[in-house]
């Protein structure tokens, strides 16, 4: 943002205040209009829903209660979403948690266990505390096979990590002989907390990329949940910072069509799903690639940049909310549930301030993996709503048999059945049957760079190439690259060297193939 300010500076004094068109009004698309309105320039958010956030998106039931399209953990190691907060003047809105990691017991079900980071411990002594304190998930020599697969990642840095995304983690836990308990006990829940993907499907680039940034930063793990509604709390400052900078956010804005200069391929302008134009200077997508595939104009479609998407998928997640008829012995924060169906989850009555009720809890819970894309053999994402919520609350009774029920007697769904345990009072489910990308083994590389081809083209969104994974702080990072990208273009900073990265060879020589 250091740069982006430069730019702000710079851009008043040679008058080249830019009008740039952003497709996508998620935490992306957003970041990176707040950073154009920061260095001047005049940026238009183009939303296709009537509500900002995407997937970070909420809206109320006729009670008032808020559904969320996911259960969003922030982390200490945002450095990016971090500064947002800052410069927002927002941060008393995050919620930091103790720092430590709860889960779930498989034995003892109904109790928790918890790696606790102990407080003014410099990392990685403070993970190397809470590892080896926790006595009751790993023994010592289960502790100490991990070290060999771990040590390169501190030794080697990034293109150790990077270079481990042709494995899947149960193919680098072999490779480095790592007990399949370790598996069994962490991977699983770790897989499926950041990318809802089983350990064989994912690739191990992702794991390490978390673990590397939680050993580095004394309060990396830490998480920290918003104060309440993400669209209210979070995405409401963004567009006032915008706007109140000359910028505009409009939602029910769907683009239907990228157009492109008969003379030099490059934008011409949109064409909005009501007919009308939209034109710009320059032109940013920060839609989902599962989006952009299908908007890239057949112009663009041979280029090898724009098959790299064909690699790229959303991979499918659920996420339930359930409101119970009374309150369950919770925990403040967030845990890792250790069920086949079941991810992370928080009891959002404790943990979240605008949700907070005394006497009734309300789960939310990430039902992952959803499809045999990213493990198990159940396509979830096809079932109906309450097939899925009959076999959460079946994994719910299953951990927690004293505090829920889930009498056969009573489906799920019914508001009866036998004293004593919690029971269902409502729920709602929200399906995304493609979220963030699929971070299955050997993705990584085809990421595309923000900067593209097209010279007024530029790209955002949580997949484009950028350090973090498919998260919130990949999305406003991929932002605030691609607002630097159009900031340089706009000062004509000429380059030496093209930012566009270089496409995998196997991509070229298919698109040299089809032309
Ligand atoms: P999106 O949020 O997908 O935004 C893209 C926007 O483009 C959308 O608003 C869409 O409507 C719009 N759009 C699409 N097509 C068009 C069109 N034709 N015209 C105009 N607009 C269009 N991340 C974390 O860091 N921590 C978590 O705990 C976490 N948990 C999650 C749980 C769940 C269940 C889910 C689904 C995601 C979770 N994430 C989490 C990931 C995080 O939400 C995403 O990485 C991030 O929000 C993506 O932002 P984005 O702007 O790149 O994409």
């Amino acid at each position: 943002s250091q740069k982006l300010t430069a730019c702000a500076a710079a851009t008043a004094q040679a008058g080249k205040k830019q009008k740039v068109a952003i497709i996508g009004g998620g935490l992306s698309g957003l970041s990176c209009a707040k950073y154009l309105s920061d260095a001047g320039h005049e940026p238009l958010v183009l939303e296709a829903r009537g509500l900002l956030g995407g997937k970070v998106s909420a809206w109320q039931d006729e009670d008032g209660d808020w559904i969320e399209t996911g259960l969003h953990i922030f982390f200490g190691a945002y450095p990016n979403m971090m500064n947002m907060f800052a410069e927002l003047d927002i941060e008393d809105r995050l919620q930091w948690k103790d720092h430590k990691m709860t889960f779930a017991m498989q034995e003892r079900p109904g109790e928790f266990t918890s790696f606790n980071f102990p407080p003014n411990v410099p990392a990685p002594f403070n993970m190397a505390a809470a590892i080896l304190s926790n006595t009751e998930m790993l023994t010592i020599e289960e502790k100490l096979r991990m070290v060999p697969g771990l040590l390169p990642m501190l030794t080697e840095g990034q293109s150790f990590i990077d270079a481990q995304d042709e494995l899947s983690v149960l193919q680098f836990m072999e490779k480095y002989g790592m007990p399949r308990r370790i598996n069994d006990e962490i991977f699983i829940a770790m897989g499926k907390a950041l990318d809802f993907i089983d350990p064989d499907k994912l690739s191990m680039t992702v794991v390490l990329t978390a673990m590397n940034r939680f050993i580095n930063e004394a309060d990396g793990s830490q998480t920290a949940f918003l104060d309440g509604n993400q669209p209210d709390r979070l995405c409401a400052p963004m567009k006032a910072h915008i706007e109140a900078r000359g910028g505009e956010v409009r939602t029910n804005a769907p683009v239907a069509e990228i157009l492109t200069r008969e003379e030099d391929g490059s934008v011409q302008g949109l064409r909005m799903q009501d007919g009308s134009i939209v034109t710009a200077d320059i032109y940013v997508s920060a839609m989902p690639v599962d989006v952009l595939k299908r908007l890239v104009p057949a112009r663009w479609s041979t280029m090898p940049y724009f098959r790299q998407f064909d690699e790229l998928e959303g991979i499918p997640v659920i996420n339930v909310h359930i409101w119970f008829d009374r309150k369950l012995r919770s925990v403040d924060g967030l845990c890792f549930s250790r069920s086949p169906l079941l991810s992370v989850y928080a009891d959002m009555s404790t943990t979240c301030k605008e949700y907070y009720d005394e006497e009734k809890s309300m789960l939310e819970l990430v039902f992952a993996p959803c499809s045999p894309l990213a493990g198990g053999n159940i396509n979830w994402i096809a079932k109906s709503d309450e097939e899925i919520i009959d076999a959460t609350m079946g994994e719910l009774a299953r951990l927690f048999p004293l505090e829920i029920a889930n009498d056969p007697r009573y489906p799920a769904t019914s508001k009866q059945g036998p004293q004593g345990q919690a029971k269902l009072r409502k729920y709602a489910v929200v399906k995304v049957p493609r979220s963030v990308y699929a971070a299955i083994p050997g993705r990584n590389k085809y990421r595309p760079s923000q900067e593209t081809p097209i010279p007024n083209l530029v790209l955002a969104g949580d997949w484009t190439s950028q350090k973090y994974l498919g998260s919130m702080e990949g999305a406003i990072l991929g932002g605030k690259l691609a607002a630097e990208v159009v900031a340089d273009k706009a000062l004509g900073t000429a380059r030496s060297t093209s930012r566009v990265k270089v496409v995998p060879r196997d991509i070229v020589e298919r698109a040299a193939a089809v032309e």
